[in-house]
């Protein structure tokens, strides 16, 4: 699924693009995902004026100038794309939006708008994802419901989300979105690696350099991964239609069987909180 680097991948893109647009349509291919129901859906929406999209963990929230929102979870695989105006419907496809008064391609500096309608295609083959018109007092309880966002926090603030509940494993408190937003199974393991600490470790067993460590790589990892634009596990790509980079650079995440990149030793592969988990059970202690 998205995570926070392949979410903000996507909300960059789009963001540079249809931050002051407006939509002029939306076509409903395929109803039951989105909320209002059906019309009520694209009439909500049709003239919202976009300020600017933002994220918050894995949700996209599309910021309307009037203080509602459209915010959308991709969930498993869903994606959005930038498509252009003879674009042919595709199988899985849910909506198609159409923007007016956007950015004039290829140069977001010049911020000259442009009097091409920009297309954005929202498709999902295993029809998790969702799409939901929400009004501002809605939008600010659903944004208090996340915890701390792990690139805007310090470094300190994320060390006290790794210390309770005591009995709880190292890689269920990072993946748990209440306390820290936006990181999931394939970062979570990532995160665990690089910091050289088991993901089946319990909080009360970590030191404070444990903590700390822990903590630093949260930032580090999640910074370098959207600097390439995500992971393409699991199918996704990004606002281009491109796949992420960061695949290459994963070290233990769907590596079980093969040797360690730091000692050679094989990658293991467990279940932990229903989730596949990989580790070196050598360098992770
Ligand atoms: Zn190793």
């Amino acid at each position: 699924m998205p995570e926070l680097p392949e979410v903000e991948t996507i909300r960059r893109q789009l963001n540079q693009k249809l931050a002051g647009a407006r939509i002029a349509q939306v076509d409903l291919l395929r109803t039951g995902r989105e909320s209002p129901k059906g019309k009520k859906f694209v009439e909500s929406l049709r003239g919202k004026k976009i300020e600017r999209i933002e994220r918050r963990a894995k949700l996209l929230v599309w910021r309307f100038s009037d203080g509602g929102a459209l915010t959308t979870h991709l969930k498993m695989s869903g994606r959005l794309i930038l498509v252009g105006h003879n674009y042919q419907p595709q199988k899985h496809d849910r909506a198609i939006f159409i923007f007016v008064g956007a950015r004039h391609p290829p140069s977001p500096r010049l911020r000259r708008t442009s009097a091409v309608p920009v297309r954005v295609v929202w498709s999902d083959v295993r029809q998790f994802g969702y799409m939901k018109v929400v009004a501002k007092d809605e939008l600010v309880k659903i944004l208090g419901a996340y915890g701390s966002e792990p690139l805007e926090s310090s470094e300190q603030e994320l060390v006290e989300r790794l210390k309770s509940p005591k009995t709880r494993k190292i890689k269920v408190a990072l993946m748990d979105q209440t306390n820290i937003a936006g990181i999931g199974n394939i970062y979570a393991d990532e995160i665990c690696f690089r910091a050289k600490i088991l993901p089946t470790r319990r909080l009360a067993s970590l030191s404070e350099q444990d903590r700390r460590q822990v903590a630093r790589e949260i930032k580090k990892v999640l910074r370098e991964a959207v600097q390439a634009r995500g992971t393409s596990a699991d199918a996704y790509v990004d606002a281009r239609g491109k796949a992420g980079a960061f695949e290459k650079k994963l070290r233990v995440y769907g590596r079980a069987g093969k040797p360690c990149v730091v000692c050679g030793t094989l990658i293991k592969k467990i279940r932990l909180a229903q989730r596949g988990t990989h580790f070196c059970p050598k360098c992770q202690t």
